[in-house]
């Protein structure tokens, strides 16, 4: 335990994307007892000129590394969980940010605790998780979210936020917003029940239960169930870097919509609120960049919605290819994509 301090740290196995980039000063925090010594040292790097706010590092898997950081890197390590509230039906679970996300489901579940099935298998910490109110098969974080803590590494002070304080939208908080850059996520609460809710009728989960002969599911089937269809259609970042869904499905007013939908015949759009969403993939894949590879920066052969690393591609080289991809998706269509990871060392794309 204890605050660990790493100096031109390699950063290829801390990303999904296996961007090979170096971190000038890495401080990978374990204990938030160590919290008030992170706050010291981070000022005294400020105090040194060095850029800031640090970049908070989670599982690397919704991050763009476009160049090396020059800002410190703070790791999230905190681990820990615990039955915060219990009332017999509905069951408050507090986890520390450090853990692994796709654990934490696992543990609910194990716990008899509904709720977090449909998000079974997202990469990552359960910090980031509000970062970007992470979704999955028709749930969002913000569904079963109950509050979180922070600290802000400038002055050590601690702040929770509840869910209006989070603001959350489609793949968003007010932690993406730039005046939130520095504060560090420490827990996270999420309200869970013991009666299931289950939500069967988003993509092949019902087929996919089906197939498996499950007329009854529990909660665990419905989060074996993701899981299959999650393993056999996303790329595994272990086989190629990726960091899932590259850009956002844009979100557009009706009437924008039926008149794209008449100039577009096929492109898929559904209700979102009073707006309407459209298909990112679909647009893509008209503009004919599935498939395309430059260098080792590529689009995967079977999702247009996700970029990949062949090998060695430098981050600037992928973040290249994403800006060809929105600019040629605002010519031919006059939207304008915008990514779901945090573009770090060059301005968010
Ligand atoms: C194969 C694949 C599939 C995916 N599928 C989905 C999906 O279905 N749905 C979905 O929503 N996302 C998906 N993602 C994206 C990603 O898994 C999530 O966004 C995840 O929550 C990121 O967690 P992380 O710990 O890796 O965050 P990181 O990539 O480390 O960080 C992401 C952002 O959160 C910030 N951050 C991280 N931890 C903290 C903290 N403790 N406090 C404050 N800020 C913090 C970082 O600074 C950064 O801005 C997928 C990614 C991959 C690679």
């Amino acid at each position: 335990m204890g605050l660990v301090r790493q100096a031109d740290a390699p950063l290829r196995g801390l990303n999904t994307f296996g961007i090979d980039a170096r971190a000038r000063l890495l401080w990978r925090l374990e204990s938030l007892d160590d919290l008030p010594q992170l706050c010291e040292v981070l000022r005294d790097d400020a105090g040194k000129g060095h850029p800031q706010p640090p970049l908070i590092l989670g599982g690397g898997s919704n991050l763009l590394i476009a160049d090396d950081p020059q800002q410190p890197i703070v790791q999230m390590a905190l681990r820990g969980l615990r039955i915060a509230q219990d009332d017999g039906n509905t069951v408050i679970v507090e986890a520390a940010a450090g853990e692994a996300w796709d654990p934490l489901v696992r543990w609910t579940l194990s716990q008899g605790l509904a709720g977090l099935e449909n998000l079974a298998l997202i990469p990552g910490t359960v910090g980031a998780a509000p970062i970007q109110n992470i979704g999955a098969y028709g749930v969002e974080l913000r569904n079963h979210f109950e509050s979180l803590d922070t600290v802000n590494l400038e002055d050590g002070t601690f702040r929770s936020f509840d869910a209006t304080d989070c603001a959350f939208g489609y793949r968003d908080s007010v932690f993406k917003r730039a005046d939130a850059a520095g504060r560090l996520v420490t827990a996270v609460r999420l309200r869970l029940s013991r009666v299931a809710d289950l939500k069967l009728d988003y993509g092949e989960i019902r087929t996919e239960l089906a197939e498996s002969h499950i007329t009854a599911p529990t909660p665990t089937d419905v989060a074996d169930a993701v899981s299959r269809i999650r393993r056999r259609k996303l790329p595994d970042p272990a086989v190629i870097g990726n960091a899932g869904s590259f850009f956002k499905n844009p979100q557009i007013d009706a009437g924008q919509a039926t008149a794209l939908a008449a100039r577009e015949p096929g492109l898929p759009c559904w209700p979102s609120g009073d707006q309407v969403k459209v298909s990112a993939a679909w647009m893509i894949e008209r503009c004919g960049f599935k498939g395309m590879r430059v260098g080792d920066a590529g689009v995967h052969a079977r999702h247009a919605l996700v970029l990949v690393n062949h090998g060695h591609a430098r981050g600037n080289e992928i973040l290249a290819l994403a800006s060809r991809i929105r600019d040629a998706v605002a010519t031919r269509f006059g939207i304008r994509l915008e990514a779901e990871p945090m573009v770090v060392g060059a301005p968010q794309l």
